[in-house]
Order: structure tokens, then C-alpha cells, then sequence
């Protein structure tokens, strides 16, 4: 079986994840953009479609190609997500992993339809500012991958309408982080806005923090 360290490091991000409460049964999934030279098609590792995560193992993550068609073991099908996990490789180059979740405090305002402002310091630093919200898209399809990755902009994370959340990284240990972040800072705005008043982080702060996460990203302004 090849790529076995990646295939362990997903098996480890999900059972994470389960751990966390921020998946349940075989909802949410992962993926890593796979080392392969620049003159071979690019090819991805991704969680697999229904299977538990009580019982997923290693072998059981689907290497496919940017027609998210499985390559190896025809038996298994590759995450029904598979679609928003491409279309999100394709406009970032800078992203080798992305980690989708059902997590519930960020599904609160996947319900509300409403974005996270900049509200704690840390969210602008590690996830690039204001976590938005995208349009609505059916589950699996090209409309949830598109208005998804317009709602991630240049930034490393962002709310899915009606469903969930995704975060991104330039690697899966950091791409859990920062959906644990997401899910913290979920949890936090929604009980400021239930007990009173929210602050946002002062403008001068947002734009000090930018600068921070374009340089730790190495993307840059514009
Ligand atoms: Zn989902």
C-alpha cells in the first residue's frame, strides 16, 4: 500500500476529529494534495465515503485524481466531498490539506447564514480575518464546491450555508488546527452575542494581524 504516512496522518486527523465531537458517524472528511512529480497528474488522499469512524482504517483512504476518480481499489469510494476538496486545490496552491467538519458551534452560524466577525485577536493571526459564510449549494455538488471556495477567499477557513465548515493549511497538522480554532471561535461568538454585547478587534489590530497571516502564509495582499 503506498503512502502510508499520509494515510496514517489522515486516519489520526478523523479519529481526532471523532474524538473532538466534531464529526460524527461518517460525516465530515480530509484530504492531502499528494507529493508526485510536476509532469504526473496531480493526485489527492481523501477519507472515504461512509465508513465509520469506530471501524476506518488506513487502507481505507482513496488516493484520486482531479476528476475525483479513485485510482487504486475500485471497492472504495472516495468522500462524496470530493468536489469542494478539488475545486479548493485548484484556486490555492498554497494548500496541501483541508479538513471538513459537522462541528456544531460553527453550524450554528451555518444555520443563521452568518459570518464570524474579527472578534478574538488569534482568528485574524492563524485563519486571516472574518470567517464568511457561503451561499448555499447541495451537498456533493459543483454549486457547494464553488460558492465555497468564493467564501474562502485568500483566507484558511470558511462556513459552508446550512452544512458545516472547511479549513485549510499548508499541512494537515496545521489545517486540524485550524479547524479547532474555528470551532472555538464559533463557540465563543455565539455565547457573546446570547449574553450581550460583541466588540470587534480595532481596525488598526486587523490590519497589524493581516500582515501577520499574508507573511506566515506567504501569500501576500491583493
Ligand atoms: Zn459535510
Amino acid at each position: 500500500m503506498s503512502w502510508e504516512h499520509e494515510r496514517q496522518q489522515l486516519l489520526e486527523t478523523m479519529l481526532r476529529l471523532d474524538h473532538l465531537g466534531m464529526v460524527s458517524g461518517s460525516s465530515g472528511n480530509a484530504s492531502i494534495r499528494l507529493n508526485v512529480a510536476k509532469e504526473e497528474q496531480p493526485l489527492y488522499l481523501i477519507t472515504p465515503a461512509g465508513i465509520s469512524y469506530d471501524r476506518i482504517t488506513a487502507n481505507q483512504m482513496v488516493v484520486i485524481n482531479r476528476d475525483s476518480q479513485a485510482t487504486g481499489n475500485a471497492d472504495l469510494t472516495p468522500s462524496s466531498e470530493a468536489l469542494l476538496h478539488i475545486a479548493v486545490y485548484d484556486s490555492r496552491p498554497d494548500v496541501s490539506a483541508i479538513v471538513h467538519t459537522h462541528s456544531v458551534y460553527a453550524s450554528v452560524q451555518a444555520v443563521k447564514a452568518e459570518a464570524i466577525p474579527p472578534i478574538i485577536d488569534e482568528m485574524i493571526v492563524y485563519i486571516g480575518g472574518q470567517i464568511e459564510v457561503s451561499d448555499y449549494g447541495l451537498p456533493g455538488s459543483a454549486d457547494l464546491a464553488r460558492n465555497s471556495v468564493d467564501a474562502l477567499g485568500d483566507r484558511r477557513a470558511a462556513i459552508i450555508r446550512n452544512h458545516g465548515m472547511f479549513a485549510v493549511a499548508d499541512t494537515l497538522h496545521e489545517a486540524l488546527r485550524v479547524a479547532e480554532l474555528v470551532e472555538r471561535v464559533a463557540e465563543i461568538y455565539v455565547h457573546a452575542k446570547i449574553s450581550g454585547n460583541v466588540v470587534r478587534v480595532p481596525d488598526h489590530a486587523i490590519a497589524a494581524e493581516r500582515v501577520l497571516y499574508l507573511e506566515r502564509t506567504g501569500l501576500s495582499e491583493g
